[in-house]
């Protein structure tokens, strides 16, 4: 059927395309660069690699800027307005609006001193944290929150300074809606980690003989395998070693990931696999023929997240796909397991507290997210101080998570995200599970015997639902009107909490009721 609408001319359309693209291929470039300095490159590069990624950075920054020279942008904004558009250019034109304005509102001499400030602090918040001196990190903080709240003012807001800042990683997500899931999430957790820290001395920590080791060439063969039965197309992508995980698409037809190997525990690298693994599909499955185009890019960090941790956790956690892997593992590793599928399962997925997020389980970790949010924005909003800030972070310790760490190293100085400027993200991460469980819970429903599927070794199965349903859209629609899309709601998080209830219920002996 005809559209009512009549096309915007094809040349202004794709005038606009050829620009975005172009920038694209730049910033593809300097990925490549920053993806190099993570897996290649020797150490005394980087001084120079940094002047390269800087200058790059800058030239993309003010290419960026001058889109609208001959006003293409606001002529097409104007359109849009007007709903003269199709809902192919609409996607395009608002995504790239809201970004051209965002950038427009950054006063040059503002993104330069920004930039200035983040290198100096992320170095200094590593000899911090190597020093356990927190004092040494602060007055740099300080500058970072200031500046950040000056980012806030420029970018406008209308309740708080806090969600300026969430809505570069989270478009269209505030912090009272955040406030309100996560005060429902943190009602539910802590008595459920509570009740699963009174039976759980039966269980058995996990834990592998110290005598065995598990070479790396192994490890890098089932991981291989593993990607590739997920449908990680390796000829689109290649795996390579790091000291952090991480994914990052140069375009749909290169989107590479990172895992790190340690001989004495193969999970550490198997988990990371899945994770990234994750990522990487999503990035995969953004449309090329788009490329450059917001109908080729990611929703945003929290959807993105949603799709590392469902094959991580509702994947990659659970008895089905273990029912195939384990056979393969211990296969893999003669002579390295002798427990039994049941009790396997157990042990990867044995809950308990910790002081560091990333080495967290999925029933903690996102309390450790709630901590960093409600501080930061704490932060942002004025209503305490840096210097207040290891005291506050180790009583909501001990009040969520019942546990305190001893010193700064393993509390408050463990993430780079602050020294780095990231203020505003880790909600992305906490949101990312959330996503994950309600769409996980609708991937059930519509493919018959998903999870008797995933036990017979189909994963792609699930990544085709997952590319049909999420991937393939792009930015087309936002992360509340995808999630409605696909799951017929808006985020509920109560499809986590059902998810860890149904889950670990059974497998503490636990009541989930009430
Ligand atoms: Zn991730």
């Amino acid at each position: 059927m005809l559209s009512r609408k009549t096309q915007t001319p094809r040349n202004e359309i794709e005038k606009l395309s050829e620009r975005l693209r172009e920038l694209s291929y730049l910033g593809s470039a300097i990925s490549v660069l920053q993806w190099d300095q993570e897996v290649n490159m020797p150490k005394k590069g980087a001084d120079a690699r940094a002047k390269s990624i800087s200058l790059l950075a800058g030239l993309v920054h003010t290419q960026f800027l001058n889109i609208d020279r001959d006003g293409l942008l606001s002529g097409l904004k104007k359109k849009l307005e007007d709903d003269r558009l199709a809902p192919r250019e609409v996607t395009i034109v608002r995504e790239t609006w809201r970004s051209f304005e965002r950038a427009r509102k950054l006063p040059e001499t503002f993104v330069k001193a920004m930039a200035e400030l983040t290198s100096k602090a992320q170095n200094v918040w590593q000899e911090a944290r190597e020093e356990n001196n927190f004092a040494k990190f602060a007055p740099y903080l300080e500058r970072m929150v200031e500046k950040k709240r000056e980012e806030a003012k420029l970018v406008g807001y209308e309740h708080s300074p806090y969600d300026a800042l969430l809505d570069d990683y989270e478009p269209g997500a505030t912090s009272g809606e955040l406030e309100r899931i996560f005060t429902d999430l943190k009602n539910f957790l802590i008595p459920f980690i509570a009740k699963i820290k009174k039976v759980s001395k039966s269980i058995r920590p996990y834990a592998l003989a110290e005598s065995v080791t598990f070479p790396i060439e192994k490890q890098v063969v089932f991981n291989t395998e593993l990607a590739e039965a997920m449908g990680y197309d390796l000829d689109a992508g290649r795996i390579d070693v790091s000291t952090h995980p991480f994914t990052t698409g140069f375009h749909p037809h290169d989107v590479r990931f990172t895992v790190r190997y340690n001989v004495h525990d193969p999970f550490e690298s198997i988990f990371p696999t899945l994770h990234e693994g994750g990522h990487a599909l999503y990035d995969q499955g953004l449309p090329h023929e788009e490329f450059g185009t917001p109908l080729s890019d990611a929703v945003s960090l929290g959807i993105h997240e949603s799709q590392s941790r469902l094959w991580e956790n509702m994947v990659g956690k659970s008895l089905p796909f273990w029912k195939r892997w384990y056979p393969k593992l211990k296969k893999a590793f003669p002579g390295a397991f002798s427990a039994s599928l049941g009790e396997f399962y157990k042990i990867i997925n044995t809950v308990k507290p910790t002081l560091i997020r990333v080495d967290a389980d999925e029933v903690t970790y996102n309390l450790h997210i709630i901590i960093r949010f409600e501080l930061e924005k704490a932060l942002i909003e004025g209503t305490i101080e840096v210097r207040d800030l290891p005291k506050l972070w180790n009583e909501r310790y001990k009040e969520y998570l019942g546990i305190v760490p001893k010193t700064d190293r393993e509390g408050v100085l463990q993430d780079v995200h602050w020294g780095a400027g990231y203020i505003g993200y880790f909600p992305t991460y906490a949101l990312g599970n959330l996503y994950s469980a309600q769409f996980w819970n609708t991937a059930k429903k519509h493919i018959p015997k998903l999870e008797e599927k995933i036990a017979k070794g189909d994963l792609t199965i699930l990544r085709n639902w997952l590319r049909t349903h999420i991937h393939t859209h792009g930015k087309s629609f936002s992360a509340r009107d995808l999630t409605l899309r696909v799951t017929g709601e808006t985020l509920n998080p109560d499809y986590f909490s059902a998810y860890l209830k149904d889950k670990y219920g059974p497998l503490y002996g636990i009541d989930t009721r009430g």
